[in-house]
């Protein structure tokens, strides 16, 4: 297994080339995806400079935060079932997966503080994705106007799983325009300045198209 700290060197020398090649500027957070990899690897991850974790399910992200005393920020990347907010909402600072009401509701209910959330949106529509569609993700975000412990910080998206750039390429466009729609909608708990887009094999891409987090996982701990 190679060291993390020399596969994070290369993904930020790649992330620094995407942005020069792109002409963006954005601060470009690393989520460090620690689902597959023991404690140990996690403590290795943190140890080299990560201070974003992703975990996508809850008992992984429960038996991390019991385990790891050092201070990060945990991103819950996974889809949330509902009967399981209350176990983790507090266990977590962002949330990579809010796509749909009953979620928002049962986050309404169950947090103390304020909770930084993603919309993720299914722009690719494949069946087998989570997510609001790009049509509906308006109406839903009018839908969470009286929540008082949501913040929509940002869209989320994966694109699908191909070789096909061009077609990844315009996943990740049309999550930056939606992206800019919610933005100009000036809504004050969805100031939405986020993108988490990109994962060990589109993160490039992403960065180009404006990715703002991007989760990366086999290629930085696997
Ligand atoms: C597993 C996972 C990732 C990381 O995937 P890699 O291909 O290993 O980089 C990113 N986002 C989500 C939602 C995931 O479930």
């Amino acid at each position: 297994m190679a060291k993390i700290i020399e596969n994070l060197a290369q993904i930020q020398v790649n992330i620094e080339q995407a942005k020069k090649r792109s002409n963006t500027e954005q601060q470009v957070h690393i989520i460090a995806v620690t689902k597959e990899v023991d404690v140990a690897r996690t403590t290795e991850a943190i140890e080299a400079g990560l201070s974003h974790l992703g975990e996508n399910r809850p008992e992984g992200l429960l038996a991390k935060r019991e385990a790891i005393q050092q201070t990060a920020s945990w991103h819950y990347i996974g889809s949330l079932q509902t009967r399981k907010v209350k176990q983790v909402i507090h266990e977590m600072d962002y949330l990579h997966s809010l796509d749909r009401l009953s979620l928002a509701e049962e986050i309404e209910k169950r947090a103390q503080h304020v909770v930084k959330c993603f919309i993720q949106v299914n722009i690719s529509g494949e069946e087998s994705k989570h997510g609001v569609t790009a049509e509906e993700t308006i109406a839903f975000l009018h839908s969470l106007k009286e929540m008082t412990k949501i913040e929509v910080v940002g869209l989320m998206t994966m694109a699908p799983y191909t070789d096909d750039e061009e077609l990844i390429r315009s996943v990740f466009r049309n999550l930056k325009k939606l992206q800019q729609e919610v933005v100009a909608l000036k809504l004050p708990y969805a100031p939405c300045t986020e993108l988490s887009m990109g994962m060990s094999n589109d993160y490039e891409i992403a960065v180009e198209e404006g990715a703002t987090f991007v989760r990366i996982g086999t290629a930085l701990v696997g």
